[in-house]
């Protein structure tokens, strides 16, 4: 084995994240590093927090990225919004609500637990009568689009209902960010957290979060101190609030903030609505050809997301053999099923840089020559044909898809 320099493969990124990265974000990561308190630096974080502002659509003073992953951002909401005995409403309709059941307790606060099936979207009744039922709730969370099984839940209603009974909202929007309409200040969302290699198509390693007046006046007014250093928002906006004025608090990961930027910046350029109907679009594309291979999807059409699409593996095809055979033969990644749907389902990704009529054609031929190879019982030759009538139609299909 040589110890010489790592060369990646070329692979295309159709699963859950990460998403392919464009030469043109790859590029501002191989930038100069600068020092971390270097006015250029600085001017850098105040254009990335406005544009930040506008993927998320929000004012909020308190909008930056998490040095760490998605994963952080979770940990970020919950350790700073939950005190040790707080009730928590929780949703939890695949992988990633449990995993806020989780850091609920694991902040000494009490889960109160609503179940929906997975590939099903939360259900606003259920929760409300939760919220009736735990009036001392001082926080509902959920999961806007919920990458482990492919649903999107309706977090306006959500969040509605939660301000009906005088609770906070947390909501992951790791997955929706860039990818579907996300309205942070319409919907009155208080806290919210992203990542970067979904639908931002940036490399993975931060968070993007964003919290309102509100969520900041509730951390403020801890009697507990925070348990995570690191993640205390008191501490962290030493160094990422007040424009111009920064405090060392962490060396924040320079290139990979640059890369954010360049993302950020593409997504501003295309246009918030226009990157949400390309996902709509494509995805109708995909769907089509899909369906006409004969393959079907877990999640019902009306709370399906453009950019993650859970597909059923047709009876007695080995998932493994199908998902090593696109990697090996067609540089291709597909997702494996998680949690309860492990070995059940595939899962699609079209997210940002990767959602492009090329991945959509190339996955269709990629899929369909691995399933024939292997005998699958597939509609052999109808998939392209189907998706390029789609794409035909042109976006003005795309609001129905
Ligand atoms: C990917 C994902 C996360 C976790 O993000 P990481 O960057 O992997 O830590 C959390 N929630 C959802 C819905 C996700 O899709």
């Amino acid at each position: 084995m040589s110890s010489g320099s790592f060369v990646a493969p070329r692979r295309t990124l159709m699963g859950p994240g990460p998403s392919d990265v464009s030469e043109r974000v790859l590029a501002a990561m191989a930038r100069p590093t600068i020092g971390h308190l270097d006015p250029a630096f600085v001017a850098m974080m105040d254009e990335l927090k406005d544009l930040l502002r506008y993927a998320f659509q929000t004012g909020n003073a308190l909008t930056f990225p998490v040095s760490a992953p998605g994963s952080a951002g979770m940990e970020t909401c919950f350790v700073n919004l939950v005190e040790p005995g707080d009730t928590v409403i929780v949703c939890i309709n695949g992988v990633f609500g449990g995993r806020m059941k989780e850091n609920v307790h694991r902040c000494g606060g009490k889960a109160v637990v609503v179940e929906d099936e997975w590939g099903a979207p939360v259900d606003p009744d259920k929760v409300e009568a939760a919220l009736k039922a735990h009036p001392e709730a001082k926080v509902l969370a959920f999961v806007h689009a919920e990458t482990s099984t492919g649903a999107r839940s309706d977090a306006e209603t959500l969040t509605r209902l939660a301000h009906e009974h005088d609770c906070l909202v947390i909501v992951d929007a790791v997955t929706s960010l860039g990818g579907i309409p996300l309205k942070v200040d319409e919907w009155g969302i208080d806290a919210v957290y992203s990542g970067t290699q979904k639908c931002l198509s940036a490399p993975p390693g931060l968070s993007p979060v964003s919290f309102s007046e509100r969520a900041a006046e509730r951390v403020r007014s801890r009697t507990a101190a925070v348990q995570s250093w690191f993640l205390d928002l008191n501490l962290v906006m030493g160094y990422w609030g007040g424009e111009g004025k920064r405090a060392y608090h962490h060396t924040a990961p320079i290139n990979s903030l640059y890369a954010l930027h360049e993302a950020l910046l593409i997504l501003k350029e295309e246009g918030l609505e226009n990157a949400w109907a390309r996902h709509a679009h494509h995805h109708a594309a995909l769907r089509a050809g899909l369906e006409a291979m004969g393959l079907s999807f877990v999640v019902d059409e009306a709370h399906r997301l453009p950019q993650l699409n859970s597909v059923t593996i047709p009876e007695g095809v080995d998932d493994a053999a199908v998902r090593g055979r696109l990697l090996e033969e067609f540089d291709l990644e597909i997702g494996a099923g998680l949690g309860a749907l492990a070995g059940k389902v595939w899962r699609i990704g079209l997210m940002g840089h990767a959602c492009n009529r090329r991945n959509v054609e190339y996955c269709l031929e990629s899929l369909e020559a691995v399933l024939s190879q292997l005998g699958a019982p597939i509609d052999k030759g109808a998939a392209l044909p189907a998706a390029r009538a789609v794409f035909e139609q042109g976006t003005g299909s795309a609001a129905t898809g």
